[in-house]
């Protein structure tokens, strides 16, 4: 079913996987971080991408991930966050890993309506 070639080294071409902490990365720590070499080595730029502060005491995140590798969206929504204060635009995020993912888009890109 699945093959050992080198054919997808690249594939990510430099794109970002953003992998959330809280309910994402923390329910399995040791798989994420296999999972986070595996996408490293076909060249996609890994982050942690979390919806907290910078401010919140994160030795909890930081006790698996270097703190350069950490975008705190500080409450705001993931996307908005990225582009305007690290000129990420969303063609260059590959995909999301998320257990929210209401918590991406800009709120007028969601279907439903948020109190
Ligand atoms: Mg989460």
């Amino acid at each position: 079913m699945f093959s050992n070639s080198n054919d997808e080294i690249d594939v990510g071409k430099g794109k970002f996987v953003m992998i959330d902490f809280d309910h994402t990365f923390s329910l399995a720590p040791k798989l994420f971080q296999k999972i986070w070499l595996m996408f490293e080595g076909a060249g996609f730029q890994v982050r942690c991408c979390t919806a907290r502060s910078l401010d919140c005491g994160n030795d909890d995140i930081y006790e698996f991930i270097k703190p350069e590798h950490v975008i705190f969206c500080e409450g705001e929504q993931k996307q908005v966050f990225i582009k305007e204060h690290l000129g990420i635009e969303s063609q260059d995020v590959a995909f999301w890993i998320d257990d929210c993912p209401e918590n991406i888009p800009p709120l007028g890109l969601l279907s439903f309506e948020v109190d």
